[in-house]
């Protein structure tokens, strides 16, 4: 589904990536782990289609999207839901019609038509009645819920997740999982989960990436990460296995 090819990139002269190699399957859920700044961020902007590598290949199913203009993205990106850090709901927005926004803009179906598909995801990610409420009066894990309502409004092939679970409690950042893990598993979708909490990232992937100073030393299934040997892994690790 998605393939990275000796990517590497640089913002000014400071490698934020350094030859990345990554093969992610159809219907799988990667996480991608790291420590503050060591990358994971911008490796998935670049999977969007954000932000361009300075050098490689990025290939999204059959396209390789390195070198495509903003319209062209546009439409490979029809394919993806995007729940970013701090929710990136649009604050003078009604819930629905945040839910609603790309269903908009990039379709022609009826007022009722939207209306309901909004219902439905919100109903999807555990929400039911709150279309009407603006998005400062929701907590932090709802927040997340609505990002994530509208991440799937389109019926996307992947979906992208930074930081799912930053900022919530851990009860909070437990139900979050739960509906990363319900989600794949309702949608059949590709995930890619960027965290810095290890205790999530086994909860939820099917294998785990980690990041380091901007170059990928350790991709393996969860059983087998937490047996790998590298001192930086371990590091990462203490405490949790
Ligand atoms: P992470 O998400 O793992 O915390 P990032 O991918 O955000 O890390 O950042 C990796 C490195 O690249 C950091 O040193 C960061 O300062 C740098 N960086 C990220 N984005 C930019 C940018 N737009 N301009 C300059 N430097 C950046
Ligand atoms: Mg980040």
């Amino acid at each position: 589904m998605i393939r990275i090819k000796n990517v590497s990139k640089y913002f000014g002269k400071k490698a934020a990536l350094k030859n990345v190699n990554l093969e992610i399957a159809d219907g799988e859920t990667l996480a991608i782990i790291g420590g503050s700044g060591s990358g994971k961020s911008t490796l998935l902007r670049l999977m969007i289609g954000l932000i361009k590598p300075t050098e490689g290949e990025i290939w999204i199913d059959d396209d390789e999207i390195s070198q495509m203009d903003e319209d062209e993205i546009t439409s490979i990106r029809l394919k993806m839901g995007m729940v970013f850090q701090y929710s990136a709901l649009f604050d003078s927005m009604s819930v629905g019609d945040n839910v609603a926004f790309g269903l908009v803009e990039h379709t022609d179906f009826s007022k009722e038509k939207i209306r309901e598909i909004v219902r439905e995801k919100l109903k999807q990610v555990g929400l039911e009645g709150v279309e009407n409420l603006m998005p400062n009066e929701l907590s932090g894990g709802m927040k997340k819920r609505v990002s994530l309502a509208r991440a799937i409004a389109f019926g996307p092939e992947i979906i992208f997740y930074d930081e799912p679970s930053s900022g919530l409690d851990p009860v909070t950042t437990n139900k979050i999982d739960e509906l990363i893990i319900s989600t794949q598993r309702a949608l059949k979708v590709t995930s890619v989960v960027v965290t810095h909490d290890m205790i999530s990232a086994c909860r939820i992937a099917n294998r785990i990436a980690m990041v380091y100073n901007g170059e990928l030393i350790a991709i393996d299934t969860v059983e087998n990460f937490k047996k790998i040997e590298d001192v930086r892994v371990k590091e990462f690790l203490r405490g949790i296995v």
